[in-house]
């Protein structure tokens, strides 16, 4: 049931939603926020409070960084207590990756962050930018008959679904629906009203403080396997000066070539301390390197399982873990491990 006393704090950062057309270029540029507010008289209906906080100027998500994730958790961090729940407007671009690095740096979230944004700016006719965000604060203000929020967890809420926000992907460049969640179900789905899944929802530790995380490393990379990729291009990923942690895209249940310089090579960067986890290019399904003998050669080789992880999350839970200080040994272990249900670990068979 929406809290008609609930206190919500939109945190617009950019992106379409908020763009308008450059005249003479005809490019999309980041507007000013008071573009989107007088485009959405709509939020002044709504039976809770809305305040904001703008980044200014507003960002493209393309110009991400780590900078301004820290920015956005600490903004989190300074306004937790006054507000019942965060909707944070963000480019499509890169919310996956920004999603997945913030739902890994605050643990025990026990209140919604809701990240929206749109593929068609809010003065568009047609954007879907006003569907997305009033249901994104209405979600917000929602809690169960405890009076509890309904979704304590960061989630991204695209075109009728809310997803948790460190199993999204973006799939499609054009389509409203551009972000799944295609290894765990949705939290919920809006059509007349909003249906929650309640089972998939995570439960927080009430009586336990959130933390927030801040510290991250981003000497990573990722390497992604094709067929005909040469010594040079492996090497020249696995060399690189300072690197700690590597996402091997890998094929189907976490394949990999078994060519001798190729786990020569990998060998060498493991041995040197290199965290090398295993992610595979299929949108859907997991990794499973006892299946095939080229995958066992992975594993035996010390490569990390991920399991079902997406990309984005694999490559923020690296920068995070690798940046708390803990030993690479530490770090493989809880690359393995379920922290913010981002990922689903099953022995093999
Ligand atoms: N380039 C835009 C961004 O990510 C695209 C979008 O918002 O959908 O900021």
């Amino acid at each position: 049931m929406i809290d008609s006393n609930a206190n919500v704090l939109l945190i617009y950062t950019g992106g379409t939603i908020g763009m308008v057309e450059n005249v003479v270029t005809g490019a999309l540029e980041p507007f000013k926020f008071s573009h989107l507010r007088s485009n959405m008289p709509e939020i002044q209906r709504l039976k809770f409070n809305v305040d904001s906080y703008l980044f200014d100027p507003p960002i493209d998500s393309s110009d991400m960084s780590v900078a301004i994730w820290q920015q956005m958790v600490k903004v989190i961090e300074e306004q937790y207590d006054t507000y019942d729940g965060f909707v944070i407007l963000h480019g499509t671009d890169t919310m996956a990756y920004t999603a997945s690095a913030l739902g890994l740096m605050m643990e025990n979230l026990t209140k919604p962050v809701i990240f929206t944004g749109s593929q068609l700016p809010i003065g568009k006719l047609r954007t879907d930018g006003k569907e997305n965000l009033i249901t994104a604060l209405e979600i917000a203000a929602d809690k169960d008959a405890l009076g509890r929020p309904a979704v304590p967890e960061l989630t991204v809420y695209m075109q009728n679904l809310l997803m948790r926000g460190n199993r999204t992907t973006k799939v499609n460049a054009d389509n409203f629906s551009a972000f799944t969640s295609p290894n765990y179900p949705n939290l919920a789905e809006a059509g007349l009203n909003i249906r929650y899944n309640d089972k998939f929802i995570l439960s927080p530790d009430y009586d336990r403080p959130v933390r927030f995380h801040y510290e991250m490393d981003s000497h990573v990379a990722v390497l992604k396997l094709f067929p005909g990729i040469s010594e040079k291009v492996v090497s020249a990923h696995l060399d690189i000066p300072g690197l700690r942690g590597l996402v091997l895209e890998t094929y189907g249940s976490g394949n990999s070539p078994i060519t001798p310089w190729f786990t020569e090579r990998l060998k060498n960067a493991i041995d040197r301390g290199l965290v090398v986890v295993n992610v595979t290019q299929c949108l859907y399904g997991r990794v499973e390197m006892h299946r095939y003998k080229n995958g066992q050669q992975l594993q035996k080789l010390g490569v990390i399982s991920g399991y079902d992880i997406t990309t984005e999350a694999a490559l923020a839970k690296l920068m995070i873990l690798l940046g708390s200080g803990k030993s690479s040994q530490e770090v493989c272990r809880l690359m393995e491990t379920s922290l913010r249900g981002e990922i689903t670990v099953s022995e093999p068979s």
